[in-house]
């Protein structure tokens, strides 16, 4: 196969890509050949978005999690985490905080509790956000999985979009990821029903996990573009050592680079591939990389989630370790991140929604 034919084929429409051609894509060893690929995606992401990065502050409402998820280090397995939840006055001031530093939306993410009480929770605070903000600021939801009924009445309460990640399109891996009680068809059609619902859905995967080969994350490109996803979220994995997966992973340079390049690389081949979806820079990049973000926005991706949790919940919130800004604050983020973001030659949507573009298309059309 060769490269420059693969570009050129991805690059005349949407969706042209063979699992075959993504697998290349996704296999790519030489730098020299890997930049090119991060350069024929960004000038993908120019014509669809532009020289644009859209910034949605994170608020992570609680670690509390009914999960265990093999991977993940706060699932409820892991006994040694201090579990927290914000309360309704938190999550209204770090919206406010957001809102007066003309952040144009946010994401409220957390564990995964189903109950009555979580549900009211998140309604009231949707409510406090549209409140303070005189509906401008739009919300982010990512709180897992949820009855129909629950994403009905936040839907109500006036969140515009979720985030849930497949984890693995394939169902015999997910099992190796999840125990016993987790469902991939319940995640899957979580996504439909969201859709269905009127939110802009988001999906994604892991990149990198063990035992995850090239052609099944070309597999993981194509179920995006079967799921007609408006927004994907996808990070490299990062070994915790109190799970089962990332017990024995020692993170090694080596380690390291490999799961960088092989993120950077997904989201490039995504961007070549779908064309007009919102992308995340995730912080699993920045985990590998100080400038991680950034080169993921050099590959394609176009959304940064820069934390703005208060800083004293941050280390209570590791889904893997050596998670970036847990010891700064939301402004020290924001400063340094805006620098950042100048030096790459990219601006900052200030104050906007930053919607996927595929999701304005495709009810324009509905
Ligand atoms: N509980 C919700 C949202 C919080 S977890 C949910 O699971 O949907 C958000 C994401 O963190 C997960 O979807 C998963 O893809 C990612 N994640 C968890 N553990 C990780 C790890 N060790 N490395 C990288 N990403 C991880
Ligand atoms: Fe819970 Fe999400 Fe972590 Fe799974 S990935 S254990 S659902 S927080």
């Amino acid at each position: 196969m060769e490269l420059q034919k693969i570009i050129d084929k991805a690059k005349i429409a949407p969706r042209r890509l063979s699992p075959r051609e993504l697998e290349y894509l996704l296999s790519l060893e030489s730098e020299e050949e890997q930049q090119l690929l991060f350069d024929a995606a960004y000038q993908v992401k120019l014509a669809y978005i532009g020289r644009k990065v859209s910034l949605r502050g994170l608020i992570e409402m609680g670690n509390i999690c009914a999960k265990d998820c093999l991977y993940c280090g706060i699932r409820r397995g892991n006994g040694a985490v201090h579990r927290f939840e914000l309360d309704l006055d938190a999550v209204e001031r770090m919206a406010r905080w957001a809102y007066e530093h003309n952040y144009g939306s946010l994401v409220l993410q957390a564990g995964e509790v189903e109950s009555e009480k979580r549900t009211e929770l998140v309604e009231a605070a949707l409510r406090r956000i549209m409140k303070l903000s005189n509906g401008e600021l739009g919300v982010t939801l990512s709180l897992g999985e949820q009855r129909d009924e629950v994403y009905r009445r936040w839907h109500a309460a006036g969140a515009r979009r979720y985030l849930l990640r497949i984890e693995t399109s394939s169902p015999d891996f997910y099992r190796k990821l999840h125990p016993d009680g987790h469902s991939f068809f319940r995640r899957r059609r979580c996504l439909y029903v969201l859709r269905k619902l009127g939110y802009q859905v988001g999906s994604g995967v892991m990149i990198g996990l063990p035992g995850q080969t090239a052609a099944q994350l070309a597999r993981d490109l194509r179920f995006f573009a079967r799921a007609d996803l408006d927004m994907i979220g996808m990070g490299p994995y990062l070994p915790h050592h109190a799970t089962p997966l990332g017990r024995d992973i020692e993170l090694t340079p080596i380690y390291r680079r490999r799961q960088l390049m092989l993120g950077l690389k997904t989201v490039a081949a995504c961007r070549l591939y779908l064309h007009d979806v919102n992308i995340a820079a995730t912080t699993a990049l920045q985990a590998l990389a100080p400038d991680g973000r950034e080169r993921g926005l050099l590959a394609g991706a176009n959304v940064v989630m820069p934390n703005i949790t208060d800083t004293c919940y941050r280390k209570d919130y590791f889904l893997y370790e050596n998670k970036p800004g847990s010891d700064e604050n939301s402004a020290e983020s924001l400063a340094a991140f805006e620098r950042s973001i100048a030096k790459i030659g990219e601006d900052i949507l200030w104050g906007e929604h930053g919607d996927s573009k595929h999701y304005l298309s495709r009810t324009a059309t509905e």
